[in-house]
């Protein structure tokens, strides 16, 4: 297996870091005449800390994973740019991919000029690890799984993930933008056991503030700190670490939340089965329903004419004829399912 080490572009090996003023002295001081802030206007005339330290020690308190092993990010965005730029050398490495996912992979590729192999799952939305790995050479430096899986909504077996980490000679990257809505299936748990594994989350979705841009990276210290090297100094805003630091003190609305999206989940799904122009309703572990149905745009265009607007997703590989409908609040869902019935009836 390549050391970290051994993945990294050499530009990025050799990099000098920008050292701030808030880099060199850290500490506790009264008077701060090194960063050429305005004194006035407290507190939002200072830069923020670079490190996020107050943050990464709540997450690192409320997940059980020792804070340097804590990346944070402007949304799951930044840290997926800043595995491109740390370990693909553009139009030379390339990355491997599941099919379909989470289309912000193909577009951080394509910024960076770099090749992304596509491997379909199989018909009943698993991982085709043989064909993964098959897909692989010795240029590919990244793989990414997205588990809960967007649009499809399952999570992927484990074992299927382990191989796959445990034999793809580079970093597996593991998004797991929806694991609050199946907490049970995270490997964070597990991410001691594999140097090569990066897992994504979000604040975006069970949380319930994807306004606020925050995404959280965890890895080994190697991993991270490569990150941190490279990402913008100041790369997360007062007023994002200091919601962050609200809002994880409010865990119990976050599993409130939850708890009341996979109840309401559970009756949009009922509801949708028995409806005549719907084929299928995919198993959800997530807060999305991929349906199959019989006119996946009429249906769209149907529900945006009735100012609904849910994803048309029939165009997408595996995915002919369905649309992804986010689960909304108990009235939003309501008049979803009436303007359906409505469908039904024309
Ligand atoms: C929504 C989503 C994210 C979240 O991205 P942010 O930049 O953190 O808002 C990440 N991955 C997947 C698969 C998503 O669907």
């Amino acid at each position: 297996m390549k050391t970290i080490d051994q993945l990294l572009r050499p530009n990025i090996k050799g990099l000098k870091p920008y050292s701030s003023a808030r880099d060199e002295f850290t500490g506790d001081a009264s008077v701060f005449l090194d960063a050429n802030e305005n004194p006035f206007n407290q507190p939002y005339n200072r830069y923020p800390d670079p490190y996020q330290r107050k943050v990464k020690n709540k997450i690192s308190e409320l997940k059980g994973i020792e804070a340097e092993r804590i990346f944070l990010g402007n949304g799951s965005d930044e840290p997926i740019d800043l595995l491109f730029r740390a370990f693909c050398e553009p139009g030379v490495d390339n990355v491997v991919s599941i099919d379909p996912s989470y289309g912000m992979y193909q577009v951080a590729a394509d910024i960076n000029n770099v090749e992304v192999r596509k491997v379909l799952l199989t018909d009943n939305f698993e991982l085709d690890v043989e064909a993964l790995f098959a897909t692989s050479d010795d240029n590919s430096k990244l793989l990414f799984i997205c588990s809960p899986n967007n649009p499809t909504g399952n999570c992927f077996a484990e074992k299927d993930i382990v191989s796959l980490i445990q034999g793809f000679d580079g970093i597996v990257v593991l998004d797991e933008a929806y694991i609050d809505f199946a907490p049970e299936k995270s490997l964070l748990k597990r991410i001691d056991e594999f140097p090569n594994l990066v897992i994504l989350q979000t604040f975006s979705k069970a949380w319930g503030m994807a306004g606020i841009r925050l995404g959280m990276a965890f890895a080994s210290a190697e991993i991270t700190s490569i990150l941190s090297n490279i990402k913008y100094p100041y790369n997360i805003n007062i007023l994002t670490q200091e919601k962050a630091l609200e809002l994880l003190d409010n865990e119990k609305d976050k599993l409130y939340w939850v708890e009341r999206l996979l109840a309401e989940r559970q009756v949009l799904a009922d509801a949708l089965e028995k409806m005549s122009f719907v084929q299928k309703v995919y198993p959800s572990d997530a807060n999305y329903l991929l349906i199959r149905v019989n006119d996946a745009k009429a249906i769209y265009q149907f529900l945006v004419d009735k100012k609904i607007i849910v994803r048309d997703r029939s165009s997408v590989s595996l995915c002919t004829g369905c649309l992804r409908i986010t689960i909304g609040q108990p009235a939003e869902n309501s008049l979803l399912l009436e303007a359906l019935s409505l469908y039904a009836q024309k």
